[in-house]
């Protein structure tokens, strides 16, 4: 099939190669130059285990290539994706300009039939509008479809997760796009992914409703962290006590400094606005933002309460990235607490990530002190502030990250380490839900 996907960000650069690799022909289209170049040159412009390969491998297939013209990159496809950003407004609504903008241009250049499958995160009601966006800016009377196909997969393990999925939601009242969809996908199909079909309206919830469920598991055991340091339980020993029953699962469990990223931010806010346009409130959701949001101060004050003011200090922190394996910083908790430690006085943060720290870049400028490893970041630090858990920094020397701090402590805001261990090299210790004092 010829398949185009506008937008060459996490979700569209990931579902154009995984398509390509299904056997489909995939043109991906993006209207910033610099990514189209890039990957005409063979360059991948994100972080994303496996990426590469796949996409190299398309291209040298000549199943995958890459336009900035949207014309050109619809032109011949038989269904269009749309993956571009649905970032939050202020008010916390989903911004829909960029979903608005890409579907009248695909109305300016429909010359024949075309299924249009929204895999962007979209408020219901969306799909709707998309297909009244195109039939009033169509140029000649076409046939089209519209079709909602959220997009599940994660940062870090992005390929992986396009190319085994829990399932594959499709919402559409077309008989003929869900013909057409089923081909997409028929790679999956062959390996027995379950199928969800259903209408636009149901496909388009089931995609908040999963983030928000999620971002409520996180923001659950964040609390039970909480209670955990008051009465002095330890909530890795919770987690997994309550994780071993199957009706709860162990995933999503792991407290921490509160959920971040591109996603999980972004949506519960957007579920909680949509409700509320529909006369309905979301309370559970409503309070995990609240708590969310005000994870981070504790997280700040976790740090006074061990290392004392941030004013005029230098202090550490390892992992910018909202999660490990990522290059991306949007919503990362790492950088809240670091703009507070900043707006608190800090003197100077050394700052390590192993991939994100050309984002922090464009972000902070020259107001951190960026650094080649863990050690030279710990260097006449007077605290050290684990924020993401990247493999890097599951075994370090603590005993040289020591010597080389002026203050040896370690805030672990992942539970990567326990205070035995870092006790016994000499560290002060302070993580998350366990006993205040442990360290
Ligand atoms: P992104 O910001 O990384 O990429 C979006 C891309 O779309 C950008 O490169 C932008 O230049 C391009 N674009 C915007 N308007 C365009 C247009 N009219 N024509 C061509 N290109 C255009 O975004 P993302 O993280 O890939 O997310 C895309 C959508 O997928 C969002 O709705 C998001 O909520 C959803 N989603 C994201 C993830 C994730 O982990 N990132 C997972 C599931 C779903």
């Amino acid at each position: 099939m010829k398949i185009a996907v506008i937008g060459s960000g996490y979700v569209g650069l990931v579902s154009a190669a995984c398509l390509a690799d299904f056997g489909h022909f995939v043109t991906a289209v993006d209207k910033d130059e610099s990514r189209i170049k890039a990957l005409q040159q063979g360059e991948i412009p994100l972080y994303e285990l496996g990426l590469e390969e796949i996409v190299h491998r398309n291209v040298r297939g000549g199943r995958l290539s890459f336009t900035q013209s949207l014309g050109e990159g619809i032109k011949e496809a038989q269904v269009v994706f749309i993956g571009v950003g649905t970032p939050s407004r202020a008010d916390g609504t989903a911004d829909l300009s960029q979903v608005e903008a890409a579907a009248r241009e695909i109305a300016a250049h429909l010359q024949d039939y075309k299924v249009i499958v929204n895999k962007s995160t979209v408020p219901v009601g969306t799909g709707r509008r998309v297909k009244e966006i195109i039939a009033r800016n169509l140029r000649a009377p076409v046939e089209f479809d519209v079709v909602s196909n959220p997009e599940f997969l994660r940062e870090g393990s992005a390929v992986e997760d396009f190319m085994h999925p829990d399932r594959v939601v499709i919402g559409t009242e077309s008989p003929r796009a869900e013909e057409l969809m089923k081909e997409v996908y028929r790679a999956l199909y062959l390996i027995e992914t379950p199928f969800i079909l259903t209408n636009l309206e149901s496909a388009e919830l089931i995609k908040y409703a999963t983030n928000s469920f999620l971002a409520t598991k996180i923001t659950f055991i964040n609390e039970m962290a909480n209670l955990c340091e008051a009465v002095g339980a330890d909530v890795q020993v919770v987690a997994k006590g309550m994780g071993l029953d199957g009706r709860i699962g162990p995933k999503f469990l792991h407290a921490g400094p509160g959920y971040g990223g591109s996603c999980f931010p972004k949506d519960t806010r957007a579920l909680t606005q949509i409700a509320r346009l529909h006369g309905e409130r979301i309370s559970i959701v409503e309070a995990v933002v609240v708590v969310n949001e005000n994870r981070k101060e504790r997280m700040v004050e976790k740090i006074r309460r061990v290392a004392g003011s941030p004013a005029g200090k230098t202090l550490a922190v390892l992992g910018l990235s909202f999660k490990p394996n990522t290059d991306d910083v949007r919503e990362s908790p790492s950088l809240a607490i670091i703009r507070k430690l900043l707006d608190a006085g800090a003197k100077v943060i050394r700052v390590h990530d192993p991939a994100a720290v050309t984002a922090t870049r464009k972000i902070f400028g020259e107001l951190l002190y960026y650094c080649n490893d863990p050690y030279e970041a710990a260097e006449g630090a007077e605290a050290l502030v684990l924020a993401t858990e990247w493999n890097a920094y599951r075994r370090l020397d603590l005993a040289r990250l020591r010597s080389l701090m002026k203050t040896p402590v370690l805030i672990d805001l992942r539970n990567v380490y326990t205070p035995e261990e870092v006790g016994k090299a000499g560290l002060r210790y302070e993580s998350i839900g366990r006993r205040k004092g442990t360290s």
